[in-house]
């Protein structure tokens, strides 16, 4: 079943054509990437799927809804959660104030009760929950941020570059936290640089390209692509 269906899709800044007739779908339960160079459009197409910018013209669906009718604080309820490039947390609050943060929309029973499965996944966390988040390390921030966004208890995650700027061993450990979020039934459109990292985890990816899809494929497919290989990983 498809959960999100993107068609006809085209961003403008100004005068920028940032998204071009971008068309791709995530079926319940997948993976799927969007990579790309700097620039190609993949954070553009993340903020207007949930909501945050306006398309010119195209269509997204979600759960057979038409989002782009729906306002950014109902796509909340409805468990699409979005988890910003650059882990926009509250640097001046402490690890368990972000994460009530993530908690609004929910009563306060539930809400301790997601904070206590978060701790249970991110033991990091629970460890430093009276830490300014400001002062963690980067890949700790990483995992706040999107710990928050599981608050919510998401059907769809939004990740935006959740590598970026991280040492070689803690993006690893991002990616494995990716791949568990999922196994516990979360769908996941992940959005990423780190092309042979995210390609070895998804089910399917798109390539994008100055604004335009211009390949897609299993994970595995597209890692063995001679194009992708020469691209975007380095070989
Ligand atoms: P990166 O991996 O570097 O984040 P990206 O693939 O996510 O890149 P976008 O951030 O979506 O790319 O940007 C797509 C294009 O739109 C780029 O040319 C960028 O300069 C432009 N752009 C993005 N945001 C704005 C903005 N607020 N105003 C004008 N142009 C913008």
């Amino acid at each position: 079943m498809k959960i999100l269906e993107v068609e006809s899709l085209n961003v403008y800044y100004g005068a920028i054509h940032a998204v071009k007739n971008v068309n791709f779908f995530i079926k319940k339960g997948e993976i799927v990437s969007l990579i790309g160079a700097n620039g190609a459009g993949k954070t553009t197409i993340l903020k207007t799927v949930s909501g945050l910018i306006k398309p010119k013209s195209g269509e997204i669906s979600y759960k057979g809804l038409d989002v782009l009718k729906t306002k950014p604080y109902e796509l909340v309820n409805l468990k699409l959660a979005h988890t910003p490039e650059g882990r926009k947390i509250f640097t001046e609050l402490t690890v368990e104030e972000n994460l009530e943060m993530g908690a609004y929309t929910l009563t306060n029973d539930k809400m301790h009760e997601n904070i206590k499965k978060m701790y249970d996944m991110f033991p990091r966390l629970k460890e430093r929950k009276k830490q300014l988040a400001g002062t963690m390390s980067g890949g700790e921030q990483q995992m706040l941020a999107i710990a928050r966004s599981l608050m919510s208890e998401p059907e769809v995650l939004l990740l935006d570059e959740p590598s970026m700027g991280l040492a070689p061993l803690l993006v690893q450990e991002i990616f494995e936290i990716i791949k568990m979020i999922n196994k516990k039934g979360v769908t996941i459109l992940l959005v990423e640089q780190n092309a042979n990292q995210a390609l070895s985890i998804s089910d399917r990816a798109y390539v994008l390209e100055t604004g335009e899809i211009i390949l897609n494929g299993s994970g595995e497919e597209l890692l063995n692509n001679s194009m992708v290989k020469k691209a975007y990983l380095g070989g």
